[in-house]
């Protein structure tokens, strides 16, 4: 036993625990370690993961003892919003604030046929991809899995889309492409989706699950023989040498072992295909040839191209392509047979890039006059 542990209080000891971040066998037996019977927990979770509902209170067909003893064992907080924005285009951003201060973004893009809530995985990133604000990022750490669920549990609730699965609900998608590699917190990111894919609770389908990861290797498999989402690799770049610059950890992983482990992810087929993201950088990987080894590096693999126009951002070392290069390059792609490549940007009035809300609250924090006024953009429609 460690000092910090013998001289834990009795208080922090029975502090109650984020319900969002415990798995139906964890909370079964917290509820039978309490004393009460098994049932009482699928009672608890339909309540939470079915209803949504935030308060204990509510419960209806818990007498008021067990309510209370809930109450007492469990909390059901949402992440605190420190800033919602609402673009003309419905998409809609929310910056989030945890209790240690640390902050985080959870965008929603509605779609004429889908809904989809792009949510972060970590504050901040340890990688550096050259063109990406989130890397610029100092402050790191993993997101825990009450801080993943908790920002599902945000958007449904402010969608009203509970109960779960309704007619008409807003929120039919997940990307897991805000800030953070979800691949190196994976325990809890897949922890996090087992909760909302379970079918007692939200019951989204990893059919509509959507990884995009930079390409940590050795984690690939793992996730879809365990997991079964989507995925989605952040390639932009073709060669070794132009990736090592653009997404360091190619270093480490080069294409060679990155497209292998694509080429065997568990369960591909015509249905579901790997998402190729392809970021527009003016003169640096648009060219012809790079389409062409782009078309080559990928072939026989189930796939979709995702051409993403770059969004600058203050101080950003590159600029998009033009609109004639990108039209040029996707042209390339339709006529490979893939088919509409270039990705919308979504919410530019409203900073809906990745990172850019929470660096331009750090900025206005520092200093209260400036609007630190980023560049814009958000992407949708990875799945
Ligand atoms: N870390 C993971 C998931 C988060 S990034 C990954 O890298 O895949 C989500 C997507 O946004 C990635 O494809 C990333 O390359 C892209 N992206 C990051 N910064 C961007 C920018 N400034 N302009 C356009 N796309 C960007
Ligand atoms: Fe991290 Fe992804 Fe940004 Fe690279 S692109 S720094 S992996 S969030």
């Amino acid at each position: 036993m460690t000092h910090a542990a013998q001289l834990q209080t009795p208080a922090e000891t029975n502090a109650p625990r984020d319900l969002l971040g415990m798995g139906p066998a964890e909370l079964e037996a917290a509820v039978v370690a309490a004393g009460l019977p098994k049932f009482r927990a699928r009672q608890l979770w339909r309540w939470v993961w079915r209803h949504g509902l935030t308060s204990f209170e509510e419960m209806s067909d818990l007498g008021k003892p067990v309510r209370q003893a809930f109450a007492d064992m469990f909390t059901l907080d949402r992440p605190a919003v420190t800033r919602r924005l609402t673009s003309s285009d419905g998409t809609i951003k929310w910056l989030l604030r945890f209790p240690d201060g640390n902050e985080a973004e959870t965008v929603y893009i509605p779609d004429k046929d889908r809904g989809t809530l792009c949510i972060s995985s970590q504050v901040g990133c340890t990688l550096t991809c050259s063109f990406c604000h989130t890397g610029t990022q100092k402050l790191v750490r993993n997101l825990s899995v009450g801080e993943i669920t908790g920002q599902v549990m945000l958007a449904m609730d402010e969608l009203g889309d509970w109960p779960a699965g309704k007619p008409g609900r807003r929120l039919t998608n997940i990307v897991l492409m805000g800030m953070g590699e979800p691949l190196f917190n994976y325990e809890n990111v897949a922890a996090a989706m087992r909760i909302i894919m379970s079918g007692e609770g939200v019951g989204l389908s990893k059919r509509r699950i959507t990884l995009s990861t930079s390409g940590v290797v050795p984690e690939i498999a793992r996730c879809g023989a365990e997991l079964g989402v989507n995925l989605a690799i952040s390639l932009h770049a073709v060669r070794d040498e132009l990736r090592d610059e653009l997404v360091p950890i190619n270093r480490k992983y080069p294409l060679a072992e990155l497209i292998e482990a694509c080429r065997t992810y568990p369960g591909l087929s015509n249905a579901r295909r790997i998402t190729w993201e392809y970021v527009m950088l003016d003169g640096v990987n648009d060219s012809d040839e790079d389409c062409a080894a782009l078309l080559k590096l990928i072939r026989g693999i189930p796939s979709k191209i995702n051409l993403i126009p770059f969004n600058p951002w203050p101080g950003s070392p590159y600029e998009c392509s033009g609109d004639r290069r990108i039209e040029a390059f996707a042209a390339r792609v339709l006529k490979a047979g893939y088919a509409s490549p270039v990705r919308t940007p979504r919410g530019r009035d409203i900073l809906a890039a990745c990172g850019q809300l929470k660096s331009a609250s750090e900025r206005a924090r520092r200093q209260p006059t400036g609007t630190g006024k980023p560049a814009s953009g958000m992407t949708a429609d990875a799945t």
